[in-house]
């Protein structure tokens, strides 16, 4: 039995453009194809081909040239299965989306976006003018993914994950614009916090990559008074800040114990870490969690702070009631009084 170990799958995809991002092998002119980082089928059907993706530094690319080195074996095996089948789900629409697509294969999707877009920043410099201009995912950041890039092997080899998935996922119905099919897909990221949010026609997928699935298994009842309405855009942004600011809060009680089976095959096991103590998620407070709003929603912190206790939000009117809020809605309308801590 060959025994590769976990630093040897991840040192061969150290910062390289002629190895592929996934299995690390070598690339030359027979095998070398480009990956996009959102794939194709999703830019031609919400025609995004020239429209510019900010990257973390507020600096700019198209998603026609968001595209990382990858070996033909993966893109037309592995990466296009999973591609097909996510697709596919998306086709049928929210209902059949949310029967027929597995939680594992939204996982291993949204893993895949987050880690192409950080993957493809590590080959950019902050400001490509500048030669000696830092990267703008530094090295730490990027060893930081190891976990991440694990968890992404379960594409191309047999990786089993026992009796868990390493992140949350809530799946919400949304509004569509009939008028700009364009505006139907949307993609927001919290790198640090590795929260991800895509909104892709009537399904909006909320991804927290790293916390072992417990925001899932404490949350999902509390969301649901969310989740049970199709919700605005500005509304399921406004939910991805909520789960971000709790992932914020977030201490995470495991480690993962990693078995080597085979070069092709391992498992991964989650175990409590040794000597944790408290809380899982740490008490939070409506400053921060208005800080955080604002910086997402690009406006005053004051626009959502409420006093201590309470933040305000975009789901509900003055008297407590649902607020049903036009595709369009931009939120300039005045909030109300909703997140109690
Ligand atoms: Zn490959």
């Amino acid at each position: 039995m060959h025994i590769v170990s976990f630093d040897d799958w991840f040192k061969r995809e150290a910062n390289n453009e002629n190895i592929c991002f996934l299995c690390g092998n070598q690339l030359d002119d027979k095998n070398k194809s480009d990956e996009h980082i959102f794939p194709k089928w999703i830019l031609k059907e919400f025609n995004l081909w020239n429209v510019p993706l900010t990257l973390l530094n507020k600096s700019r690319f198209n998603y026609r040239s968001a595209i990382v080195p990858c070996c033909k074996k993966c893109n037309n095996t592995s990466l296009s299965d999973i591609e097909k089948e996510i697709k596919s789900g998306i086709d049928g629409g929210f209902d059949y989306f949310v029967d027929r697509v597995s939680r594992e294969s939204i996982y291993k999707w949204c893993q895949l976006i987050f880690y192409k877009i950080l993957y493809k920043e590590n080959f950019l410099k902050e400001n490509i003018k500048l030669k000696e201009s830092k990267k703008i995912i530094s090295e730490e950041q990027f060893a930081n993914l190891k976990l991440n890039h694990l968890f992404l092997r379960s594409i191309d080899k047999d990786v089993e994950f026992v009796d868990f998935l390493p992140g949350s996922i809530f799946i919400c119905k949304v509004k569509t614009s009939d008028l700009d099919k364009s505006l139907n897909f949307d993609y927001m990221d919290a790198v640090p916090e590795q929260c991800l949010a895509i909104r892709i026609n009537d399904i909006g997928i909320i991804a927290i990559l790293a916390d072992a699935g417990l925001q899932e298994l404490v949350k999902t009842e509390d969301y649901s008074k969310y989740t049970s309405h199709i919700l605005a855009p500005i509304q399921f942004k406004n939910l991805f800040a909520n789960c971000v600011y709790q992932q914020m809060l977030f201490r995470d009680p495991f480690k993962y114990k990693i078995e080597f089976k085979s070069s092709d095959k391992l498992s991964i096991e989650r175990v409590p870490k040794d000597n944790f103590e408290g809380n899982v998620y740490e008490q939070g407070n409506s400053t921060d969690h208005s800080q955080l709003l604002a910086s997402i929603f690009n406006c005053d912190p004051n626009q959502f702070y409420m006093g201590e206790g309470l933040t305000g939000s975009f789901f509900f009117d003055d008297n407590g009631a649902w607020k049903d809020r036009a595709f369009e809605d931009d939120g300039t309308i005045k909030n109300s009084v909703e997140y109690r801590i």
